[in-house]
């Protein structure tokens, strides 16, 4: 059975670190960890995680769009896991929208990212894909690959200004 983890936060050295590449895909290890960071990931309400967040040093995140109170608009997906992602390429258009993060709770930002983006991954059963992400998923995907090199979203804000917090993003959102 699955468990929740604890999410590390912005301060613990994990989030700032390089995720290791995951050699074995089939041990039990990996399949645990993917099966807890879903979970973990549901229990938050996030649409997506990454292992650093869990203290596992390890390349693979997890996406789990769905619309929520959030996120209206999100598209419904089964939630996935990405293992050893790389960004093949990108649209040279970026665009800017709200972000948060369960590492660092309290905090929204307005973060700049590509609106499509081309990855290739490997599934939690070996296989290989290539996959081309838009819009919602595509900032999900951003987001979550960042904290697989140390990255976190206010890294990657325009300016500070376009930082708020939660009860004010709140206030901002009822206008
Ligand atoms: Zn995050």
């Amino acid at each position: 059975m699955a468990n929740i983890r604890e999410i590390y936060q912005l301060g613990s050295p994990v989030i700032r670190s390089m995720a290791a590449k995951v050699e074995d895909v089939h041990s039990t290890q990996i399949q645990t960890l993917i099966d807890d960071m879903i979970v973990t990931c549901k229990d938050s309400k996030g649409v997506g995680i990454a292992a650093p967040q869990v203290n596992c040093s390890l390349a693979i995140v997890i996406i789990a769009s769905e619309p929520s109170e959030r996120y209206p608009s999100a598209p419904q997906m089964e939630p996935t896991a990405l293992i050893n992602p790389k960004i093949i390429s990108h649209s040279p258009k970026m665009l800017k929208d709200w972000e948060g993060c369960l590492s660092l709770p309290g905090i929204r930002a307005q973060v700049p990212r590509y609106s499509e983006i081309e990855v290739a991954y490997t599934d939690r059963d070996g296989n290989k894909h290539h996959v081309i992400y838009s819009d919602f998923v595509a900032r999900v995907f951003q987001h979550e690959y960042d904290h697989l090199i140390g990255k976190v979203f206010i890294d990657r804000v325009e300016s500070t200004y376009d930082i708020v917090m939660e009860k004010e993003y709140q206030r901002i959102l009822a206008q």
